[in-house]
Protein backbone atom coordinates (compact mmCIF):
# COMPACT_ATOMS: atom_id res chain seq x y z
CA UNK A 1 0.00 0.00 0.00
CA UNK A 2 0.86 3.29 -0.86
CA UNK A 3 2.29 5.44 2.43
CA UNK A 4 -0.25 8.54 1.03
CA UNK A 5 -3.92 7.89 -0.75
CA UNK A 6 -6.85 9.79 -0.01
CA UNK A 7 -9.00 7.78 2.16
CA UNK A 8 -7.86 4.44 3.37
CA UNK A 9 -10.56 2.29 4.57
CA UNK A 10 -9.49 0.79 7.88
CA UNK A 11 -7.84 3.33 9.38
CA UNK A 12 -9.47 5.37 12.23
CA UNK A 13 -8.60 9.29 11.90
CA UNK A 14 -9.29 8.79 7.67
CA UNK A 15 -13.16 7.67 9.00
CA UNK A 16 -13.05 10.14 11.61
CA UNK A 17 -11.81 13.02 8.28
CA UNK A 18 -14.64 11.73 6.34
CA UNK A 19 -17.29 11.68 8.94
CA UNK A 20 -17.51 8.27 9.16
CA UNK A 21 -17.03 8.50 12.78
CA UNK A 22 -18.57 11.60 14.30
CA UNK A 23 -16.38 14.16 16.33
CA UNK A 24 -17.29 17.01 17.45
CA UNK A 25 -15.21 19.46 15.32
CA UNK A 26 -13.11 22.10 17.29
CA UNK A 27 -12.01 23.24 13.79
CA UNK A 28 -12.46 21.86 10.05
CA UNK A 29 -11.70 23.43 6.53
CA UNK A 30 -11.13 21.64 3.48
CA UNK A 31 -8.02 20.12 4.03
CA UNK A 32 -7.71 19.45 7.85
CA UNK A 33 -10.11 19.24 10.54
CA UNK A 34 -9.55 19.08 14.72
CA UNK A 35 -11.02 17.36 17.61
CA UNK A 36 -10.75 16.08 20.75
CA UNK A 37 -8.46 13.44 21.84
CA UNK A 38 -10.66 10.68 23.74
CA UNK A 39 -7.76 10.19 26.62
CA UNK A 40 -6.89 13.73 26.85
CA UNK A 41 -3.33 14.51 28.79
CA UNK A 42 -4.06 17.82 29.69
CA UNK A 43 -7.19 19.91 30.23
CA UNK A 44 -7.26 21.12 26.32
CA UNK A 45 -6.43 17.92 24.11
CA UNK A 46 -7.13 18.52 20.46
CA UNK A 47 -5.86 16.49 17.33
CA UNK A 48 -5.71 17.72 14.15
CA UNK A 49 -5.41 15.81 11.19
CA UNK A 50 -5.73 15.69 7.73
CA UNK A 51 -8.16 14.14 5.62
CA UNK A 52 -6.04 12.44 3.29
CA UNK A 53 -4.19 9.81 4.61
CA UNK A 54 -0.48 10.13 5.45
CA UNK A 55 1.06 7.57 7.41
CA UNK A 56 3.16 10.59 9.00
CA UNK A 57 4.74 13.64 9.06
CA UNK A 58 7.66 12.62 6.78
CA UNK A 59 5.46 11.24 4.24
CA UNK A 60 3.01 14.34 3.74
CA UNK A 61 3.76 17.65 1.45
CA UNK A 62 5.49 20.64 3.10
CA UNK A 63 2.09 22.93 2.05
CA UNK A 64 -0.35 20.05 3.81
CA UNK A 65 2.11 20.05 7.05
CA UNK A 66 2.17 23.52 6.72
CA UNK A 67 -1.42 24.23 6.98
CA UNK A 68 -1.88 21.76 9.41
CA UNK A 69 0.81 22.94 11.94
CA UNK A 70 -0.71 26.91 10.90
CA UNK A 71 -3.91 25.31 11.86
CA UNK A 72 -2.80 24.07 15.54
CA UNK A 73 -0.97 27.21 16.30
CA UNK A 74 -3.67 29.09 15.13
CA UNK A 75 -6.14 27.00 17.77
CA UNK A 76 -3.34 27.21 20.15
CA UNK A 77 -3.34 31.00 19.83
CA UNK A 78 -7.07 31.38 19.83
CA UNK A 79 -7.73 29.25 22.92
CA UNK A 80 -4.66 28.58 25.16
CA UNK A 81 -3.67 32.01 25.97
CA UNK A 82 -1.01 30.73 28.47
CA UNK A 83 0.58 28.80 26.50
CA UNK A 84 0.93 25.61 24.78
CA UNK A 85 2.70 22.55 23.03
CA UNK A 86 2.21 20.90 19.66
CA UNK A 87 3.56 17.54 19.30
CA UNK A 88 3.84 15.59 16.86
CA UNK A 89 4.85 11.79 17.26
CA UNK A 90 6.12 9.66 15.14
CA UNK A 91 7.03 5.93 14.68
CA UNK A 92 7.38 3.12 17.26
CA UNK A 93 9.82 4.89 18.98
CA UNK A 94 8.43 8.24 18.52
CA UNK A 95 5.60 6.62 20.74
CA UNK A 96 2.84 7.05 17.45
CA UNK A 97 0.19 4.42 18.26
CA UNK A 98 -2.33 5.95 15.09
CA UNK A 99 -0.49 5.67 11.47
CA UNK A 100 -2.50 8.87 10.40
CA UNK A 101 -0.61 12.22 10.57
CA UNK A 102 -1.65 14.24 13.65
CA UNK A 103 -0.36 16.60 15.49
CA UNK A 104 -1.23 16.83 19.61
CA UNK A 105 -2.24 20.45 20.92
CA UNK A 106 -1.74 20.12 24.53
CA UNK A 107 -2.71 22.82 27.54
CA UNK A 108 -4.29 24.01 29.84
CA UNK A 109 -1.20 23.24 32.56
CA UNK A 110 2.35 23.47 32.26
CA UNK A 111 4.02 20.76 30.54
CA UNK A 112 7.18 19.04 31.28
CA UNK A 113 10.40 18.94 29.91
CA UNK A 114 12.26 16.57 28.65
CA UNK A 115 9.07 14.52 27.62
CA UNK A 116 9.28 11.05 28.41
P1 LIG B 1 -0.34 9.01 18.94
O1 LIG B 1 -0.12 8.10 20.12
O2 LIG B 1 -0.39 8.20 17.66
O3 LIG B 1 0.59 10.17 18.87
O4 LIG B 1 -1.76 9.67 19.16
C1 LIG B 1 -2.96 9.03 18.89
C2 LIG B 1 -3.99 9.65 19.77
O5 LIG B 1 -5.26 9.28 19.30
C3 LIG B 1 -3.92 9.21 21.24
O6 LIG B 1 -3.68 10.33 22.07
C4 LIG B 1 -5.29 8.57 21.48
O7 LIG B 1 -5.79 8.85 22.77
C5 LIG B 1 -6.12 9.17 20.39
N1 LIG B 1 -7.22 8.32 19.95
C6 LIG B 1 -7.16 6.99 19.68
N2 LIG B 1 -8.36 6.55 19.28
C7 LIG B 1 -9.19 7.63 19.29
C8 LIG B 1 -10.57 7.79 18.96
O8 LIG B 1 -11.28 6.87 18.56
N3 LIG B 1 -11.09 9.05 19.09
C9 LIG B 1 -10.33 10.10 19.52
N4 LIG B 1 -10.95 11.28 19.63
N5 LIG B 1 -9.03 9.98 19.83
C10 LIG B 1 -8.47 8.75 19.72
ZN1 LIG C 1 -5.76 7.60 7.45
Amino acid sequence: MSSSSQVVADCLFCKIGAGLIPVKPLYEDERVMAFADIHPQAPTHVLFIPKTHYANGGEAPAELLGHLLHAAAAFGKAQLAGGYRIVMNTGEHGGQTVDHLHLHVLGGRHMAWPPG
